[in-house]
């Protein structure tokens, strides 16, 4: 590989190249590191020269809501990554499904998306979406027939996160995929929780590929961001959207991502081996009625996961016996985990989501999710597993 050239999207080469090397365009002055292009502008040579790219006449930059170079940077990693065409990054991971569904959809036209989703994403289809026009059902989401059932005329967008958060859920993406098609709807995979460090839907036949930017890309708990992947044709939709609507990353932010999506492999590799450590572990604990986690044999669709994942992810459901009082104890006993509702940082973090991230759910909708009051969701991060379980062992062994 010849180092002074530009270097975007290479062949041949292994994902954790890729996840150094792609997407960067050394300038002139020969810099090894990303560079941060902190300009809202750009200026041209001449008044002709302004004139052909603001007529798109000639490629190039002209305002940093439409492009930034450390943008494009970190677009360009992705892109790689996720093996997509093309990525558009976004402000935040919302403003990348928000993106998607403005510039793809209209007014009449149905989503049917898997019912354990992210919970700003439910608000944003229900509340917002369904101001303009559009509707969305809500299928369990291993359930192809329940998607098949739901699926009208009218339906343009499937849309799903797998697995599914916190009960670890799986759907078979190539069949959800080959549904999508036959009935001449886009499938689009939250692929937050995975990355492609550890799956990739747009090889198993997705369309598109939403990113919270925040969670695992940063890895680091350290800014908002988020992205969307896939084909030239769709994406070219979702970047009119942000160039018009406004919705963009910063480049500071885009050359943290950038930094971030260099350890992404070795990081997704930790943090699952980790959390599968800490998951046979918790397994094995009498005072533990049941983990949620993919990567364990005892797992329902373990089968399907360990077909189409690299890994399991670092996200446990774990059912405490004793309700409510059990899993307020385990958490309130730990001293190194953070209690806080995010993840995708090196920090362990550890919730009991019927109480918070699911709080404003109905008693109803709660029980259709599996959010039951003895369950705690942790998301392992990177320290020793042997701390991670003393630290829990602290609550659960009073508890038998
Ligand atoms: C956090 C999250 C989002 C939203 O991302 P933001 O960057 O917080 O806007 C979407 N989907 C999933 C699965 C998430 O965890």
């Amino acid at each position: 590989m010849h180092q002074d050239g530009p270097f975007e999207h290479p062949d041949n080469l292994a994902f954790d190249t890729l996840a150094v090397r792609a997407g960067q365009r050394r300038t002139d002055e020969q810099e090894h590191g990303d560079p941060i292009f902190p300009t809202s502008s750009f200026v041209y040579a001449s008044a002709e020269e302004a004139a052909r790219k603001f007529a798109g006449d000639e490629p190039g930059n002209i305002y940093s809501r439409f492009t930034n170079p450390t943008v494009q940077a970190f677009e360009r990693r992705l892109a790689a990554l996720e093996g997509g065409e093309r990525c558009v990054a976004t402000s935040s991971g919302m403003a990348a499904i928000l993106a998607t569904a403005l510039a793809l959809l209209e007014a009449g036209d149905e989503i049917v998306a898997s019912r354990s989703l992210f919970g700003s994403t439910v608000s944003l289809f229900d509340k917002y979406l369904g101001k303009f026009g559009i509707t969305t059902r809500y299928v369990e989401l291993g359930n192809l027939d329940e998607w098949a059932a739901a699926i009208t005329p009218k339906t343009r967008l499937l849309f799903a996160e797998t697995p599914s958060n916190p009960l670890s859920e799986v759907v078979d993406i190539a069949r959800l995929a080959a549904l999508a098609r036959q009935h001449d709807a886009w499938l689009a995979i939250d692929n937050c929780f995975l990355t492609p460090a550890l799956q990739r839907p747009l090889a198993l036949g997705a369309d598109l590929v939403i990113h919270s930017a925040t969670k695992y890309l940063d890895g680091q708990g350290r800014a908002i961001g988020g992205a969307v992947v896939g084909r030239d044709k769709e994406l070219e939709e979702v970047f009119g959207v942000v160039r018009t609507c406004g919705p963009c990353l910063s480049p500071f932010n885009a050359w943290i991502f950038l930094k971030g999506l260099e350890t992404l492999g070795l990081r997704m590799k930790a943090h699952s081996e980790n959390a599968l450590t800490l998951a046979r572990w918790l397994e094995a604990h009498p005072a533990v009625a049941r983990v949620h986690y993919s990567g364990l044999a005892s797992h329902p669709q373990h089968e399907l996961a360990s077909r189409q994942q690299q890994g399991s992810g670092a996200v446990l459901g774990v059912e405490i016996q004793g309700g409510r009082d059990g899993a307020w104890s385990v958490i309130d006993a730990t001293r190194l985990m953070s209690i806080t509702g995010n993840l995708g940082d090196v920090k362990t973090t550890i919730t009991h989501p019927a109480t918070t991230t699911h709080g404003r759910l109905s008693e109803e909708q709660k029980a259709l999710a599996g959010i039951n009051e003895g369950l705690i969701r942790i998301a392992v991060g990177l320290e020793d597993s042997e701390d991670l379980k003393a630290d829990l062992a602290r609550g659960l062994d009073s508890l038998i």
